[in-house]
């Protein structure tokens, strides 16, 4: 049924405002087709997700398409396995590239004969200066640059050069195919671009078909144009290319006119989103790789226990602007909080045991109480929890000397047991070393199900507990942020306390038929995830994230 359309429309982002005028305009005969063209050198990240969203997501508002294509023009980072974990994490975000899937490499025999276009129109030259003469005559930002001596080699030198270099008949850095635009251009990147360069390296799809290889600057505009992308959408670092971007379309006889819009990254506080710092932790084994938990990869993310819909509606929370700024990284946490409080079912687990033994409760007796599976989804229904004689408790959820705030378990005192009985604290057990083993308690029958009888004051806390003899063993894996820097570098130490292993967990019997990655409420504690590392003989769970943002409480307390 459709909705009455009631609500003002949104505003709309630059980049969907452009969008829109542009097809009011009739540009592009009112087409719209955008690309995500990521490079196969390492995983997604929550950047990129930024990235897809936005991609995605305007050829989808406007009845347009949006294509998949592998920016592999750099073999010596590239390989299959990035590929297959970029297609697998873009599907994973909930979008469809249908039959749209392409790679620049592909393009190499059209990128190859436009550049012998530009020899032949006098605008492109083999260069035989070294990479880091190269470097010298280009100038600086306040000084022009120099012209190459090789700058002014014919036509016909230009194109038996670079025919042997494709034909392989020289070095790396030999020689490179450079436009002829301006070396006293303002912008550094109309200095004489480099278009090709060698690289006898072979390639994960084209083997050893290709020893050069097409420049990002150059591949880039002929491949949008080639399929027919009408918006080209990417990061600010681009603004300053997009001149080159036009010259390439503006001097090749290509069908298409592309226009390439920039918008500002994602950065995130508390967390690197440079895939090469994130591929050095990946190396140097300080993660597990790139899908631990801590990574802000979309694998790690999905290991992690984030959803899809929590990543897009973060995504499409932040916006999209022409200025760089930090996201909060607290902001993606609200944004799983919030998905995963309406979808998760409620389960008891104890992450740190301690035991109590109900004095008056009958030996070798066990019954099962009804609790609720959602209280924010009434059709999720209830399930049983047994309950018995010897049960687990948290042991931060008992003081032997109770400081003031304190209300939950300690001598003499009374608690709930959530969907059970009042049991009060009547002796603390203790080892040799002093420290607090057990707890002999009471319960109260009349209390059956937590309600106290009519006239009967209700305890101020209540305890999430397991029974010892039903509780399924688990370990479970709690994370932090894995740098202690709000705005970390490529050089930032991690957090070394980014995670923490608890390997005696106890966790409620319904549990045992958890898959991985499945998503639970552990009451009281945060939203966890079954991870992959689950065997017969233990469950393994990650923390996705805790209930509250402890961290903004620790900050406010810092700044007191
Ligand atoms: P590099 O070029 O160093 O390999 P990259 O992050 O640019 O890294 P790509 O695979 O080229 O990696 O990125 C694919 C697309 O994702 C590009 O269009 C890029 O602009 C976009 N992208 C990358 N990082 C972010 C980010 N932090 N926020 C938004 N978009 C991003
Ligand atoms: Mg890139």
């Amino acid at each position: 049924m459709k909705m009455p359309d009631l609500e003002p429309t949104p505003s709309l982002d630059f980049i969907r405002a452009r969008v829109m005028e542009d097809i009011k305009a009739g540009k592009n005969g009112g087409r719209v087709h955008t690309r995500f063209p990521p490079e196969p050198n390492g995983y997604l990240h929550i950047g990129h997700a930024k990235s897809i969203c936005l991609n995605f997501g305007v050829a989808a508002e406007n009845d347009g398409l949006c294509n998949l294509r592998f920016d592999d023009t750099n073999p010596s980072k590239e390989s299959v396995e990035y590929e297959e974990s970029i297609q697998r994490d873009v599907r994973w975000l909930g979008f469809d590239w249908a039959d749209r899937m392409f790679y620049a490499s592909d393009y190499a025999e059209k990128l190859y004969e436009y550049a012998v276009l530009l020899i032949k129109d006098g605008k492109a030259y083999v260069d035989s200066l070294s990479a880091d003469e190269i470097r010298e005559y280009r100038g600086t930002l306040t000084e022009p640059g120099k012209e190459s001596p090789y700058r002014n080699r014919s036509v016909q030198e230009n194109l038996d050069l670079f025919e042997r270099m494709r034909a392989g008949e020289f070095e790396d850095g030999a020689h490179v195919l450079r436009a002829k635009i301006d070396m006293s251009s303002g912008n550094i990147n109309m200095r004489d671009p480099v278009l090709f360069r060698i690289m006898n390296v072979p390639h994960y799809r084209q083997g050893s078909k290709w020893v050069i290889y097409p420049m990002y600057d150059y591949a880039h505009p002929i491949s949008d144009a080639l399929e027919g992308i009408t918006h080209s959408l990417c990061t600010l670092e681009f603004e300053d290319h997009r001149p080159l971007y036009d010259w390439c379309l503006e001097n090749l006889p290509v069908a298409a006119r592309p226009e390439q819009i920039e918008f500002a990254r994602l950065n995130l506080s508390y967390t690197v989103l440079s895939k090469r710092k994130l591929l050095t932790l990946v190396t140097e084994k300080i993660v597990r790789g790139w899908d631990d938990p801590r990574m802000p990869t979309l694998s790690g993310l999905r290991r992690r226990g984030y959803t899809p819909e929590a990543i897009r509606n973060f995504c499409e929370a932040i916006g999209v602007a022409k200025r760089d700024a930090i996201v909060d990284v607290a902001q993606l946490e609200f944004a799983i909080r919030d998905d995963l409080n309406k979808r998760s079912p409620r389960v008891m687990a104890v992450l740190r045991p301690l035991r109590v033994v109900l004095e008056n409760y009958p030996e070798g007796q066990a019954e099962e109480l009804d609790a609720v599976n959602n209280p924010e989804d009434a059709s999720a229904g209830t399930r049983k929890v047994p309950f018995s004689r010897v049960l687990y408790i948290e042991q931060d959820d008992f003081r032997e000397n109770p400081p003031k705030q304190f209300f939950r378990l300690a001598p003499g005192r009374e608690v709930r047991l959530r969907y059970a009985y009042f049991i009060t604290c009547k002796e603390v057990v203790k080892d040799a070393s002093g420290n607090t083993v057990e707890l002999r308690c009471t319960y109260d029958p009349a209390t059956r199900g937590g309600d106290a009888p009519a006239g009967r004051p209700s305890p101020k806390a209540t305890l999430h507990w397991v029974s010892a003899s039903h509780a399924v063993p688990a370990e479970v894996r709690l994370y932090d942020r894995l740098f202690n820097e709000e705005r970390p570098d490529n050089d930032s130490p991690i957090n070394p306390n980014s995670l923490e292993i608890l390997d005696s967990c106890c966790v409620e019997p319904s549990l045992k038929a958890a898959k991985p990655l499945d998503r639970f409420q552990f009451e009281r504690q945060g939203y966890f995830c079954v991870d992959p590392d689950t065997t017969d003989e233990k469950i393994v769970f990650n923390r996705t994230v805790t209930l509250r943002d402890t961290w903004a409480k620790i900050e406010k307390s810092l700044k007191k």
